[in-house]
């Protein structure tokens, strides 16, 4: 019998980790990449002597079984640091997750108080709610209260999002909101008491692994091993391919059509496993989906993000590996040297300053005035001075966050319905599913999600 054929839409960890569970499970496996690098979102970007990446990366999760199998299949290159993640508040620095002393030494003490009492009428009122908060500023304040949300949040995650924070879902507030420490514990035990939002408890953050990994060349290292080992199994994996139509016909995916230096190339597949974002893949698929499902697609977003890199004569610059800013053109800006990336010359080091936006903004297509801005912040905040700047570079991803705007729960999931309907196609991956996930969930998922796949085929 012929080996069965799996086409593989995406080669960032989702779509690679895909590619190895399916090779292991004997089938002959073809994963198509748009860029000229792999890795996604978490590829190694060379540029000059160094290596950079889409803001900060590094690997990390709380499953110590599933760490320690991905860092020995991507050769234990891995080098781990603890996590030194730092916010500025009040022109001070403080570690993060924030603790609740630093947030009242960061603030005036009329307005600490006043945030306390709103904080605890907060956690008195949480038991009382048992309804969904109607947006992410009403899980907000239902989280922390008024005061906290507006003096911590409100600026912050509005410059973040470009939007007011009311036009944000609140399912964003329960997949990726950063809680404090104190608040954490209450919510968790209210929550393990069967009292207050379940839904708001419903998730962790991940921001909990001690540990984050990178290597020499940044995380998208592990990534290259990883495809090096597919290819070695038999994997074959096509770079600069764009994957432009999936042709089906009844009720599965029958070829996935590519294009590659202007050439269009079919491959005929068994199983087509996407992890490319899901509206493009509803748009892409022949013959055109039901028009309800096209639009319901058409209304999922994405927000892109701009890494501005800078290679800077000095070897450290920051506090902490990663430090979070407010009221600047950047939110994030790390410092890949101290989680273990080498810099070339040595007496230098690299920053990553990232910048989210729309792609429809002047800023995505004409970004020279952003990067000067980013210069001139940094150089507000103390970090360089213009003359230690060696080299400056610029990197985009288009589709760097799922957008939860207001009401794209019933979209996702029409489209996840009718895509539900090909029975060979597997949606997978942060882009695929359109989930906030760090990189080790979304191969856990593109696993669990392909086996998933292959036991509905196999019934
Ligand atoms: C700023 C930022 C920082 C992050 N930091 C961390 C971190 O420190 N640690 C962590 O674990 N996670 C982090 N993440 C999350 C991590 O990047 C993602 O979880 C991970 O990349 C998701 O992998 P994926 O394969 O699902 O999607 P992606 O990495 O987005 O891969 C999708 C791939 O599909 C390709 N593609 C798209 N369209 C097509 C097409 N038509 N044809 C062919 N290919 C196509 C894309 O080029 C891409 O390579 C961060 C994310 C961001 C935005």
């Amino acid at each position: 019998m012929r080996p069965r054929k799996a086409v593989i839409l995406g080669g960032g960890p989702a779509g690679l980790y895909a590619a190895w569970t399916l090779l292991q499970l004997g089938f002959e496996t073809h994963l198509i990449e748009r860029e000229p690098v792999i890795g996604g979102l978490c590829a190694s970007l060379p540029a000059g002597l160094n290596c950079y990446s889409h803001g900060t990366h590094a690997f990390h999760d709380a499953d110590a079984k599933f760490l320690e199998e991905f860092r020995s299949l991507t050769g234990n290159n891995a080098i781990g640091k603890k996590r030194q993640v730092r916010i500025q508040l009040g022109g001070q620095l403080y570690p993060y997750p924030l603790r609740g002393i630093d947030l009242w030494r960061s603030l005036p003490v009329g307005l600490a108080m006043r945030c306390l009492c709103g904080f605890g009428g907060a956690l008195l009122a949480a038991p009382f709610h048992h309804d969904r908060p109607g947006n992410a500023e009403e899980a907000i304040v239902r989280l922390y209260g008024r005061t906290l949300y507006e003096a911590m949040f409100a600026d912050y995650t509005q410059r973040f999002w470009g939007m007011p924070v009311r036009e944000i879902s609140a399912e964003f507030v329960a997949q990726r909101m950063p809680r404090f420490n104190p608040a954490e514990r209450v919510r968790s035990l209210l929550a393990r008491l069967g009292l207050g939002d379940r839904q708001l408890n419903s998730r962790r953050t991940e921001l909990g692994a001690p540990v984050m990994y990178s290597t020499p060349r940044g995380m998208g290292a592990m990534f290259e091993v990883l495809a090096a080992r597919i290819e070695a199994a038999g994997g074959r994996i096509q770079l600069n391919a764009e994957a432009v139509r999936v042709l089906c016909a009844n009720g599965s995916a029958q070829a996935v059509v590519w294009r590659r230096d202007g050439i269009e190339k079919e491959q005929e597949c068994d199983l087509v496993v996407s992890t490319i974002p899901v509206r493009q893949l509803v748009q892409r698929m022949e013959p055109a989906r039901p028009s309800a499902v096209l639009e319901a697609a058409s209304g999922l977003h994405w927000l892109g993000m701009i890494t501005v890199g800078l290679l800077v004569r000095k070897t450290q610059v920051l506090d902490g590996a990663v430090t979070y800013f407010h009221g600047r053109s950047f939110h994030r800006v790390s410092e890949p040297r101290q989680s273990g990336v080498e810099v070339y010359p040595s007496d230098c080091t690299t920053l990553l300053a990232e910048v989210t936006c729309k792609t429809s903004d002047k800023a995505w297509s004409q970004p020279s005035e952003l990067c000067a801005q980013v210069v001139r912040d940094l150089r507000a905040e103390g970090v360089v001075q213009p003359e230690d700047i060696v080299e400056q570079h610029l990197f985009r991803a288009e589709d760097a966050y799922p957008a939860y705007l207001m009401g794209f729960e019933p979209k996702l999931a029409a489209v996840r319905a009718d895509l539900g309907t090909i029975r060979n196609l597997v949606s997978t991956g942060r882009q695929g599913r359109f989930d906030f996930m760090t990189a080790a969930t979304a191969m856990k998922m593109a696993r669990a999600d392909v086996l998933a796949g292959l036991a509905r085929l196999d019934a």
